[in-house]
């Protein structure tokens, strides 16, 4: 006992000098206290299974005192002293994971409209699905309203609307020519260098580089970006991943099933999608010259992103991957669906390669690399956010890799990434309750991660339901 207090006590101290030291987010508006399941700022989850984050095995039965937005103790229940004024939730049968992390998401929703490709910006659904599916930080991984996904991030900050912290990616960093008119297209590295410094200024806090632009345009954006402290993804094709490590780039989008590197007699700057395709698709699963690639952006120091949902085949899968159909306007759904239907069956090279990108994924993981988890919610319009966050845990576990590697995907490795790690990515004393509450156990049924109850963004508890069911048949809309 004497040892609890003192532990406590120690909390106690760490939790008041973390106060004092941060700046706290603003009081949450009557609109978003709606969408508040639990009350109180001081909580006691009890008899809890946790999945902390760091990929260690589940803890049993453990109990968790939340105080003020932070955990100020953790540990066997019955060996944690429960202040007086905390509220206790006994939760018996049920599992924790950390507020997830995703670095590949949108506030738009991709919609095919031949022969053009449109980015719909989803201003309401979006963000409230994100928070839903159990996403506490997102990165938006290319805009196509910058300053709209800059003035939600602030209501999110400012208390006004429900939502994950936002990570806001400048507009996408592409030459023009491509069939989507929310791109811009630049001309040169010195627009490409004018739009990064414009959107620095404005507040975006990371870029994205885009299939078409050269190396000098990446070099560029490169500069730049690091100048001001600020990362470079890409999603590439003309510029192969080893050509865009050596430029300095720290993130690659889409894990290896975008490489252009395999391509024979591959035109400098040159993007050609079917070549880059057919390439990676011929390489073998335990070849030798992707394990080579491996290390060398493992060497640079590159992450890359898994995007499994948006890759997802059609035959013996659901339509809309984590249960997710009754988010969409049925105008919408209804389009979708005849075309997801209409593919059942003609998808097997697709299929392979999907194997085969799971397998790279560990493979990459199993060398020391560092993967982190998106689900791109754009390709064919059946990954819809928070539903299909949550189903992301369900791909990583198909892939080969234990449920708590793959909650280590989706949160640590993204705060490590993002200089985030000691505020939040683990369940841990000192840091911020960003937490999921699960009901049931992920480890016997992976399928028990779609039954998100709370989810804990800096100590208060969102109503997962509730959420998910305030914008029903909305996205598509907006
Ligand atoms: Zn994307």
């Amino acid at each position: 006992m004497k040892s609890t207090t003192f532990c406590l006590c120690l909390s106690w101290l760490t939790i008041q000098l973390l106060a004092a030291s941060q700046t706290m987010a603003q009081a949450p508006s009557p609109m978003v206290q709606q969408f508040v399941g639990v009350k109180g700022d001081t909580l006691a989850l009890t008899h809890v299974n946790v999945v902390d984050g760091t990929g260690q095995p589940v803890k049993a039965d453990q109990t968790l005192v939340i105080m003020k937005g932070r955990i100020v103790a953790m540990g066997k229940s019955g060996s944690v002293m429960i202040p007086s004024a905390a509220k206790t939730l006994d939760c018996t049968g049920k599992t924790i994971i950390p507020g997830m992390i995703m670095m590949h998401e949108h506030l738009f929703y991709g919609e095919r409209v031949a022969p053009q490709y449109l980015g719909i910006e989803m201003p309401v659904s979006f963000p409230r699905l994100y928070l839903a599916g159990g996403v506490t930080i997102m990165r938006t991984t290319g805009s196509v309203e910058p300053q709209t996904d800059l003035n939600i991030r602030d209501q999110i900050r400012d208390g006004k609307m429900p939502g994950p912290d936002i990570d806001v990616t400048g507009p996408y960093i592409e030459r023009a020519g491509l069939p989507i008119p929310e791109v811009w297209g630049i001309k040169n590295p010195e627009e490409a260098a004018r739009e990064v410094s414009y959107w620095i200024g404005m507040g975006c806090t990371s870029f994205k580089v885009y299939m078409d632009i050269t190396k000098a345009d990446l070099t560029e954006v490169v500069r730049l970006a690091h100048q001001n402290n600020i990362k470079v993804t890409g999603h590439l094709c003309s510029v192969t991943y080893r050509e865009a490590a050596d430029l300095g780039i720290d993130n690659l989008e889409h894990g290896f099933w975008v490489s252009s590197d395999f391509e024979k007699n591959k035109k400098p700057d040159n993007c050609n999608s079917t070549a880059q395709f057919m390439s990676v698709s011929s390489v073998d699963e335990k070849s030798p010259e992707m394990k080579e690639l491996m290390a060398y952006l493992i060497k640079k120091n590159v992450a890359i992103t898994s995007t499994l949902p948006v890759f997802e085949p059609y035959t013996g899968r659901e339509v809309f991957p984590g249960d997710a159909g009754e988010a969409l306007s049925p105008v919408v759904k209804e389009v979708v669906e005849k075309s997801a239907v209409s593919l059942v069956g003609k998808d097997s090279s697709s299929r392979v390669m999907f194997k085969k990108e799971m397998a790279w994924e560990k493979q990459f993981v199993d060398m020391g690399g560092r993967l982190m988890a998106g689900i791109d919610p754009t390709g064919a319009g059946r990954v819809i956010p928070g539903y299909a966050d949550r189903h992301i845990l369900e791909l990583l576990v198909e892939a080969g890799f234990s449920f708590p590697q793959a909650v280590k995907i989706c949160s640590l490795n993204a705060a490590e990434y993002l200089g985030r790690d000691k505020e939040t990515g683990t369940i841990s004393v000192g840091k911020q309750a960003d937490l999921v509450l699960i009901n049931g156990d992920p480890l016997k049924d992976i399928k028990a991660v779609r039954n998100t109850e709370l989810v804990f963004k800096n100590g208060i508890g969102f109503d997962s339901k509730k959420l998910f069911e305030s914008v029903k048949g909305k996205v598509g809309l907006y």
